[in-house]
């Protein structure tokens, strides 16, 4: 018998590279998401933050190195490239929901139309997750009648109505009031505590201490640090993360 492989991690970016123009915006970064971490990504803005997300998701095409999730290779397009893609639920700053849809049919949409599911089977599922983010009883408004916080968790809903193996956030509660910031950090709490694989990008130090198993430290395109927030918050080893620390915190 052959002794079992190692489940790969569920992101592996290894040495990429990324340019825009002469802009070097992703130096030779390699880093690992294991099953069901939690990784908040900290780091001044233009740091490269949002295109590390985007390259994952190949919403960004890299110009060398190599990116893969749940241990296969990112595929360039086609087919293979929008299955993988649906294998990553992303969640932005700004929503994105369809204005002229309604909360349930913006959950139910991309199932119906790439998974192919039944529309009773959409509808129950996007209910159910609905109600996991606090929602269900505003199913059938439009995105303008919810308040941001609202909106951003039936954002949070509809990139799990895709059964995602990991789920990338950028900057989730940047564009958020205040008062509504953390009703969206409870409800990705609690999809931390159920094991759910997740990239975080955020100036929320108060998830990343409580929920963040690694935190990493982009600047200039580098990582600079990865390490426990506890080390990361008492000990950070660089300048460059004390002087980040020093001005947020
Ligand atoms: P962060 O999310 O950490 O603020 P970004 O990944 O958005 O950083 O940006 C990294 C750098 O790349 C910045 O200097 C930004 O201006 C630049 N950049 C981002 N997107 C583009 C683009 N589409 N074209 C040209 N430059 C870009
Ligand atoms: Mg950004």
């Amino acid at each position: 018998m052959t002794a079992a492989t190692p489940a790969p991690p569920m992101i592996k970016a290894a040495a990429v590279n990324k340019f825009f123009g002469d802009l070097h915006v992703l130096k030779e970064i390699d880093f690992e998401v294991e099953r069901g971490q939690v990784v908040v990504v900290l780091g001044p803005s233009g740091s490269g933050k949002s295109t590390l997300c985007r390259a994952i998701n190949r919403l960004e095409p890299i110009n060398s190195g190599e990116i893969a999730v749940d241990g296969k290779p990112l595929p360039a397009e086609g087919k293979e490239l929008a299955a993988l893609r649906a294998d990553v639920g992303m969640v932005f700053q700004s929503f994105n929901l369809f204005a002229h849809k309604s909360i349930l049919d913006n959950v139910m949409l991309a199932p119906l139309k790439v998974r192919k599911v039944s529309s009773t089977e959409a509808r129950k599922k996007a209910m159910e997750l609905l109600e996991r983010v606090g929602i269900a009883n505003q199913a059938d408004k439009y995105p303008a009648q919810l308040s941001g916080g609202q909106q951003q968790r039936v954002a949070i809903a509809r990139a799990l109505a895709m059964n995602p193996k990991v789920m990338l956030f950028d900057e989730p509660t940047s564009a958020l009031d205040p008062e509504m910031v953390q009703e969206v950090l409870d409800v990705m709490t609690d999809l931390a505590k159920e094991g759910m694989t997740m990239l975080v990008v955020t100036h929320e130090m108060g998830f990343a201490r409580r929920a963040a198993h690694r935190v990493v430290f982009m600047s200039e395109g580098e990582i600079v640090e990865d390490s426990s927030p506890e080390e990361f918050f008492t000990a950070p080893k660089s300048d460059r993360a004390k002087d980040f620390l020093g001005k947020i915190l």
